[in-house]
């Protein structure tokens, strides 16, 4: 939390301070007037939507004691009133000053195409065995989230993990010149947002920022069965450690169990030795998402049973992975947030693990770029392979998926596509059977909790 009169943020922010106090005590910021708090600083930001400007008169009438905008408001209110070129690089500038003066510990940055939320929340979990944590909140990985998780530092926090998410080059560059991470973590390189950085290259060397941007000497924490993250510390004067399931990882899992809905049992080889670990939730890239903690929390001295510990509590997201009660003594393994065809695949694995009828609700992936209908029928091709008793496509990309999996073989009994996710859903609601298990997965805006509100409709 900041600790700054509303004059000595002005100077930080190099601002103007066109009314108000500058003695009085700033006690937080939002940018949700919505949520604003008395005491708190405004940011008025521009977003696609909505102009922060906008809210300005309702967040000081709630009782921010100032508002941070570009431009002056017609028939200001009381309050104070800081004036800056862009609301947005002032957040960002703030929550830099504050990094820079109230934390002096490690501060771990995780990037990837996939897992960083898992691997954030699964690295913070294990860290808290010894140390008092601070972490990204949800998925708040952009350049606004980023600098609010910042703006919460306490005294009190020893070590900090940061997710970074990105959709083009220089984004994670300018989200570490806030954050000045020390530590790195990259969990695999895939082909999310392939369309806007046009090759799997370009995504690599824009993850590869967070990296560059350590300090000499700084760990790299990194997936050694990705081949790009293999490369990516080269000619960086940066220490790179691998965990994986190959031999050559520094961090190795082996004799790996899947257990269904129980879960998942394996051994880490660690540099000293070697201890078995238990996973509550399927899945084998959620053995690669704890090796990383593991491995960070065995440089930051935690003790490995009492991390081994930590693991068996899964931290929970919404609608990430979630396994839920769904109609007619179903399963809904719900993690339907968000997709890209590399977590779509791991998302099938999942599937392949369950008992019962599986059934696929696979929506469209977005930002593929030309390669979108290519690799969506690579996904249906795969879909064929796991056995699927139906596979349930929605949105107009997501038939690619489904002429994928009818070229691979999979009858045309079994395969059925929508456009909406509704329609989808209470075609579904009609077909359950007692133990089937329906795995729900898609980008965003496919919207695909509309599957599962159809469903939990007729329960
Ligand atoms: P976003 O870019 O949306 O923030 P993220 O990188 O934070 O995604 P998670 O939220 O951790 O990723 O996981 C998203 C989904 O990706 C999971 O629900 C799972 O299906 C899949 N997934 C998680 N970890 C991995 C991994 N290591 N490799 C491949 N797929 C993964
Ligand atoms: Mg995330």
């Amino acid at each position: 939390m900041i600790s700054l009169t509303l004059g000595e943020l002005c100077r930080v922010l190099q601002g103007e301070l066109l009314q108000g106090d500058p003695n009085i005590k700033v006690q937080g910021v939002s940018t949700d007037s919505r949520q604003i708090k008395s005491g708190e600083v405004f940011f008025a930001l521009k977003g696609e939507r909505f102009d922060g400007h906008d809210f300005v008169r309702e967040a000081l009438a709630k009782g921010a004691i100032a508002a941070i905008v570009a431009r002056k408001i017609e028939g200001m209110p009381q309050g104070g009133l800081i004036i800056v070129p862009d609301t947005l690089k002032a957040l960002q500038d703030l929550a830099l000053y504050h990094r820079r003066t109230a934390f002096k510990g490690e501060l771990i940055g995780i990037t990837g195409s996939s897992g960083k939320t898992t691997t954030k929340n699964l690295v913070a979990r294990v860290l808290e065995a010894k140390f008092k944590v601070l972490k990204t909140p949800g998925n708040f990985n952009n350049e606004i989230g980023l600098p609010l998780t910042l703006l919460n530092l306490k005294p009190e926090h020893q070590v900090v993990v940061v997710e970074m998410g990105m959709r083009g080059r220089g984004e994670i560059a300018s989200l570490c010149q806030v954050a000045q991470p020390t530590v790195g973590v990259i969990t695999n390189i895939g082909t999310a947002h392939l369309g806007r950085l046009g090759s799997v290259e370009n995504i690599a060397l824009a993850k590869r920022e967070l990296l560059e941007s350590l300090p000499p000497g700084g760990w790299a924490v990194l997936n050694g069965d990705d081949p790009w993250c293999r490369r990516l510390a080269e000619g960086l004067p940066v220490r790179p450690v691998f965990y994986g399931f190959e031999d050559s990882a520094t961090f190795q899992a082996r004799d790996i169990r899947m257990k269904g809905l129980e879960g998942i049992e394996f051994v880490v080889r660690f540099p000293e030795g070697e201890t078995k670990v238990r996973l509550p939730v399927p899945g084998k890239h959620n053995v690669l998402n704890s090796l990383a903690a593991l491995t960070l929390g065995y440089f930051l001295g935690v003790e490995i049973d009492s991390m081994v510990e930590k693991l068996l509590e899964w931290p929970a997201e919404s609608m990430r992975q979630e396994i839920l009660p769904g109609p007619q003594g179903s399963l809904i393994y719900n993690d339907a947030y968000n997709a890209n065809p590399e977590s779509t695949l791991a998302a099938l694995d999942v599937l392949k693990e369950l008992p019962g009828r599986r059934i696929a609700v696979l929506g469209d992936m977005l930002e593929l770029g030309e390669k979108g209908p290519e690799l969506h029928q690579k996904v249906g091709r795969r879909a064929a392979e796991v056995g699927l008793s139906m596979l349930v496509t929605v949105g107009e990309l997501a038939r690619e998926i489904a002429t994928g999996a009818l070229d691979s073989g999979m009858s045309n009994t079994r395969v059925f596509s929508f456009l909406h996710p509704r329609e989808a859903g209470q075609f579904l609601a009609r077909h359950l059977q007692p133990g089937d298990v329906v795995l729900l997965k898609g980008s965003r805006a496919a919207r695909l909790e509309q599957v599962l509100e159809e469903l939990q409709e007729v329960k």
